[in-house]
Parts: C-alpha cells; structure tokens; sequence
C-alpha cells in the first residue's frame, strides 16, 4: 500500500497526490506536530485554524471513504514533527511509497527531501504558474515586475480580455483609480462571522492550553473551517465588499479592521478555496455588471499577479533569499510590535487588531508596520518573523517575498521598483487615525512629531547612495536636496533620537 500525506495548508479534494492514490488500497496521514506549531510564536487563532480544519477535513475524506490515520497534539505517541509521524507509520502500516504534494515552506520540502524516505512529489496544481513556469519566465531577467507577469497571466488565464485579446476597458490595470480614501459617510460591511462548533471549540481548549504563551488573543476566532464556510465567506464578499474593493482598497480607518476586503488569504492558502473559481466568479461579476472593472481587476490582479508572482519569487531564489540584507539593517524588532503599546495611533491600531484577530489588511502591513520597519532600519530576518508568526494567513512562500522583497526592500529591489517609503502624510491621506493619535502628523522635528516624518527623512539620507540613481525616486530627492541645510540636520537629529528611543526599548 502507499501512504499519501496531507499537510496542514492542503486541505483540498483536489490535492495531486490524493488524485494519485486510490481509497481502496492506500492510506492518509494527517499529523498536527509541535515542531510546526512552535517553530515561530505563531498567533493562536492561527493554530486552531489549521488544526480545526484539519479535522474537518479529515472527516470529509472518511465520508468519502479514505482510511485517515490523524494523529493529534496530544497523542501521547506523536514525535512532533513531520518526518517522525512518516517514518512512525510507514513502519507501522508497512507502506512501500510515500505520496505528497509540493510543501509551502523550504525549511520542510528540504527536510522531507533529505529524511531518506521513498517520496514521490506531486506539483501543487493550487497554484496556476508552475515553478517550473516561473523560472522559465524569469530567465535572464536581472530584476523581476510583477506587472510583466501579471499581463502573461492575464492572457493565459484568458481573464478580462476583448475578443482580440486585448484587456478589457483598454488597460491592463487600473491601480490609479483604487487610491480613495474612505468618504466619512461610507460604512463598511459587516463581517461574515462562523461560530465555533464542537470540533474547533475542543481545538481551542487544546490550543489555550498548549500555546497560552504565543502573542495573540485566541477567544474572538471566527474565521471559517471548511470548504462549506469559505464558500459562504467567499459569496459574502461577492455580494457586499467587491463592488467597493478596487476604490477603497488603500484606505484605512478607526476601529474598522477588515473594511472592503475579502478576508479570505486564510481560507484560500489552506486549501479550502480554489483560486481559478474565485477569478471566473469576480469576471463573472463584472460581466453582468455587478461590480465595475476597476474592482474586479483590481481583485485578480492580487490573486493572479501578486500572489503567483511573490510564489514564484520564494521557490526561485530560496534558500538564499532568506538571508538577504541590502541595507544592512541590525536593529532589533521593538517590543511595541508584540504587544500594541504605542502612542502612534496607526501602529496601535495595526498591531492591535492583528493581536485580536490575526489580522490587517495589505496597506496596514505595507504602509504602516512595514513601513515603520523600513524606516526604523529593522534587521530583516526579525520583522520576517514576526509577520509570520502574527498572521492568520501566513505562511512562508508567501509572507517573506512581501516583507523582506517588498516591504523591506531587502533584496535590493528584485522583487520591486522601489521601497515603499512614506512619511505620515501618506497615512493621513488614506486614513482618520492621525485626527486620534498623539502626534501631530504635520510636525517634522518637534518633541510631538509624527514619527514617520523624521525617520522618512532620516531613511532616505542614510541610504542617499543607494537609492538616489533610482529613477522612482529622482522627486523625492529633489525635495531633499531643496530642504535648507539647518532643517535637514534638524530632521537628522529628530530621526537619531527616535532611533535612540528604539534601542533604548522604550515605547514610541
Ligand atoms: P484582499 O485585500 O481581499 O485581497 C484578496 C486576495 O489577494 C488575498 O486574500 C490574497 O490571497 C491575495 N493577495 C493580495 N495581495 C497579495 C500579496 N501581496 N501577496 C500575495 N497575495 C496577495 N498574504 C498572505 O496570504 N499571507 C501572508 O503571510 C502575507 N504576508 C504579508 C506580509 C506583508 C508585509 C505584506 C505587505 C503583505 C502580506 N500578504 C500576505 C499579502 C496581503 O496583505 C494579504 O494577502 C491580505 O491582506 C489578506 O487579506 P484579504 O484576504 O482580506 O485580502
Ligand atoms: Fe501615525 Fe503619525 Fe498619523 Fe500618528 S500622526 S497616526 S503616528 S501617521
């Protein structure tokens, strides 16, 4: 008999090495295993969402008629990793194969792939571009863009095209018209919410118990568990947040975590959703007229573009692209990121909300807890943690091309044209927090500034010899160079002591 093993982030019925086993003979095996809940503090919620749903969908595949061997946390005989439950059953059911799909970590394909056991690897067909594909597409290219990509997929994939195969709306894409900041008078939809059943409240028990000492709430957990759940998660962005996703999809605003956006990067990495259906339902959306085009392209170019191309970057240039360090960043993650407690309003309220939830939308990620980090000179490899660790979508092919590629910048601009560097205006134009915060977004140097101000400033004249022949930037350092020379050394100085504060471990 052969042993087919399902991971955590895969759980679909379509899985290639499911497809290539048959009920009648072979066997499952599922392992919830310390070595992966542990190997980063990842958030509570983020736990219990994959080993409910891991249950669920152990129970789908018994309906289904497969023999699953699932072996709990707690299981008193469980080796607590992967490779032990392997090598523990395949003894025990003397299977001669062992069948798998593509992992979504290096650290685990490369620990699979040096455990000596007899593997046969299926390519993970989830995903629309290959990594076979992507090489080839990336071939001879010194940097990457994602938009070169993401107009190859567009007409492989057939989505938003003329008849003639030209896009649809005469543009490939219409980022310049989804920068709106939210109108006072707009609220956002509620949130689709799944109350806990018997499984996942059990998971929630095991998981307070076990892993009470990662950062994160664990009581407010209502992210969805299974195929059923996403499917109705999926339908409720469909009909309430993606007619207003493609203008609001910048915007940020007090005490509104999720606003127009999807929630669903949880559901779909771990299976439970499929991206080509999610792209032919936004079309379909578009065709008859329910949302506009700006929206809906806007939506499968995150799916399509970002998320295929940020996959493709991490297989591509891993194991190395890890240690990368372009500006040699050494500073340590402030402790305000594991907690909320700083009296920046946006961090605070970036970093709290993900603490209750295990999540925050793209521009909070981007333009606010990363763009502090970048500005702040954070050593790469401790901000790529904590992303990791606090996201209920997190997971590595994914998570360290957007922080240390885009956000971080930290492979020099591979992955994109420019950093994304931005002083407090930015967060003022796209948001309300700095009506409620502490600081006063239009002071630079003063005790009460804006802290992005002056590290905005300090950022660009610490790395002027790096970034100054960027063309993305050639404005920025005009205005640099136009700035009197006793402001430029009061913004200096500004920036150095906010630096200071950080390495002194006190609170911003
Ligand atoms: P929506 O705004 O509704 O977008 C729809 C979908 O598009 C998302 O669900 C996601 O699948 C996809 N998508 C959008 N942007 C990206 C992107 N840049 N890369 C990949 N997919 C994208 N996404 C993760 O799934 N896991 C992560 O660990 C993760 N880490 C991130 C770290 C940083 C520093 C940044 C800047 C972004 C990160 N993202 C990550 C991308 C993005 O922020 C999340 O996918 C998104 O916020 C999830 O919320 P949503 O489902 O409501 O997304
Ligand atoms: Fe954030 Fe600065 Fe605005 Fe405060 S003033 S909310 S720190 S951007």
């Amino acid at each position: 008999m052969r042993l087919g093993l399902v991971l955590g982030d895969q759980l679909s019925l379509e899985l290639p090495s499911l497809k290539a086993l048959d009920p009648a003979h072979d066997a499952i095996l599922m392992a919830e295993v310390e070595g992966e809940a542990r190997y980063v503090p990842h958030h509570p919620q983020k736990i219990v969402l994959v080993f409910s749903a891991m249950r669920h969908f152990a129970q789908a595949l018994r309906e289904r008629g497969w023999q699953v061997h699932y072996v709990p946390i707690d299981d008193s005989d469980n080796s607590g990793t992967i490779v032990g439950e392997l090598r523990r059953w395949r003894e025990r059911l003397g299977a001669a194969q062992i069948d798998l799909t593509e992992c979504g970590e290096w650290r685990l394909e490369h620990g699979l792939r040096e455990s000596g056991l007899p593997l046969t690897w299926h390519r993970d067909t989830r995903f629309l571009c290959s990594r076979e594909a992507f090489a080839r597409w990336a071939e001879g290219r010194r940097q990457l863009r994602m938009e070169h990509f993401y107009r190859g997929m567009r007409k492989r994939c057939g989505l938003l095209l003329e008849p003639d195969g030209s896009p649809a709306g005469g543009a490939w894409n219409f980022d310049s018209e989804n920068r709106k900041p939210l109108p006072r008078n707009l609220g956002a939809p509620f949130a689709a919410r799944f109350t806990p059943d018997a499984i996942t409240l059990a998971v929630m028990a095991l998981v307070r118990q076990r892993f009470g000492d990662h950062y994160g709430e664990i009581d407010g957990f209502e992210y969805p568990v299974t195929q059923q759940q996403a499917g109705e998660l999926w339908q409720h962005f469909l009909d309430f947040g993606l007619a207003a996703f493609g203008d609001y999809q910048d915007a940020m605003a007090e005490g509104e975590p999720y606003l127009f956006h999807s929630r669903i990067s949880a559901a779909l990495n771990i299976g439970l959703l499929d991206v080509r259906q999610l792209c032919e339902d936004v079309q379909q959306a578009w065709r008859e007229g329910r949302v506009p085009l700006n929206a809906a392209e806007g939506f499968i170019r995150q799916l399509i573009g970002w998320r295929e191309y940020v996959r493709g970057v991490y297989w591509l240039r891993m194991p190395d692209y890890a240690t990368l360090n372009h500006f040699g960043n050494a500073r340590a993650l402030p402790e305000f990121y594991w907690t909320g407690n700083t009296r920046m309003r946006c961090m605070a309220q970036a970093i709290g909300q993900t603490l209750r939830l295990g999540y925050a939308h793209h521009v909070q990620r981007l333009m606010v807890t990363g763009n502090f980090a970048l500005l702040a000179g954070i050593a790469p490899a401790a901000i790529c943690e904590w992303y990791l660790a606090v996201y209920i979508d997190a997971f590595d092919w994914v998570e360290l091309p957007n922080t240390l590629g885009m956000v971080m910048h930290a492979d020099g601009g591979y992955l994109g044209s420019k950093p994304y560097c931005a002083s407090g205006r930015y967060i003022q134009r796209m948001s309300d927090h700095c009506k409620a915060c502490s600081y006063r977004v239009d002071k630079v140097v003063e005790a009460d500034a804006c802290p992005f101000n002056a590290l905005y400033w300090h950022f660009l004249i610490r790395h002027r010899q790096r970034l100054s022949a960027n063309p993305r930037l050639a404005m920025v350092y005009r205005n640099l160079d136009r700035m009197a020379a006793a402001r430029r050394d009061g913004v200096w100085q500004r920036g150095e002591q906010l630096l200071a504060e950080l390495d002194a471990g006190r609170p911003l």
